[in-house]
């Protein structure tokens, strides 16, 4: 049983009428924890969250100091896809070394790209160190609200000799209505569900009192997820979703039927989503999601898939 349950944990994850689903690791800590994501059977490293190598010190990490902690990070995937967003700062991720201006709504304010563009030169040495990394490394940019601030930031790679895939993240709600204009420029979508919802809903991600009206699979979200993957289906590039909402099982078989073909969890969920994909048959997936971007609430959708979906674990 072991045996068998260690050679499904590492091969490949297609749902029971064969349709494949990348299922990849968020990762923010290190080598160690890329080693243990791809123990666990993760294909790849969906959003690898690079603040945590900004935080909690005083000055930002030399070119050479990133280098090290991506090079380790390939190596652990060993050829697996390896996607590094770029710094996201600011907002629910600050550092002290960085003078903000005073925000009244930091979650409206600096942040992802936007930072990098007040702070080029941080950005810079972050892409330099990616680009010396040998393995598999895509990059991935927070907070896109507009294809040339792609544009932008590969004519920066192209200027330091770098062609590496670049994407974007679709977590604003300007992302995702102008998703087929930024497939034009960006070689991958992934969908950050945390911020997306946020935006979407209006409700700051970590506002306590509403956390629990913050529910990603409201269908107003579900129609700019929808948008996006459609974008990136229509010229044959890939949709990912690497927010918390691909970590939720429910949502599993409405993301497969939007049509997203990578999904991106913390290391611990890999085993559980391979499982639940495995179970799962496309045709099923694709009438649910149609019925969900129908429906008025998160519950409706909630309750449509646990009507729909049999539940083995
Ligand atoms: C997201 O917003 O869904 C996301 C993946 O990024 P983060 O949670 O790091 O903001
Ligand atoms: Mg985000």
């Amino acid at each position: 049983r072991r045996q068998r349950e260690q050679s499904e944990a590492v091969s490949d994850c297609v749902t029971a009428d064969g349709v494949r689903v990348e299922v990849f690791a968020n990762l923010g800590k290190g080598a160690a924890e890329a080693a243990e994501a791809v123990g666990l059977g993760a294909e790849g490293c969906g959003v690898l969250r690079t603040e945590f190598l900004f935080m909690d010190r005083e000055t930002p990490p030399s070119e050479d100091e990133q280098f090290a902690a991506y090079q380790g990070i390939a190596d652990a995937l060993a050829g697996r896809p390896f996607i590094i967003r770029t710094f996201d700062i600011g907002a629910d991720k600050p550092v002290p070394y960085l003078h903000f201006p005073p925000e009244d709504n930091p979650q409206l304010g600096l942040r992802g790209v936007r930072t990098a563009s007040v702070w080029p030169e941080l950005l810079t040495t972050q892409l330099k160190a990616a680009a010396r990394v040998k393995g598999q490394v895509r990059i991935m940019l927070p907070m896109i609200t507009a294809p040339h601030e792609i544009r932008a930031i590969r004519t920066v790679l192209a200027g330091m000799g770098a062609s590496l895939p670049l994407g974007a993240m679709v977590e604003t709600p300007s992302a995702g209505l102008l998703a087929d204009q930024l497939v034009a420029d960006a070689d991958f979508l992934s969908i950050g569900t945390n911020d997306l919802t946020q935006y979407v809903l209006a409700i700051d991600r970590g506002h306590r009192a509403l956390s629990g009206q913050l529910d990603a699979l409201h269908p107003a979200v579900l129609r700019l997820i929808a948008r996006a993957s459609d974008a990136a289906n229509a010229v044959h590039k890939s949709a990912a979703v690497c927010g918390g909402l691909a970590a939720d099982l429910v949502a599993a078989p409405i993301l497969i039927g939007l049509g997203i073909s990578e999904l991106s969890v913390p290391p611990p969920v890999v085993p559980r989503l391979k499982a639940a994909i495995r179970r799962l048959n496309s045709d099923a997936c694709r009438t649910a999601a149609r019925a969900a971007l129908e429906l008025e609430t998160p519950e409706a959708v909630r309750a449509l898939v646990k009507a729909n979906f049999v539940e083995e674990d």
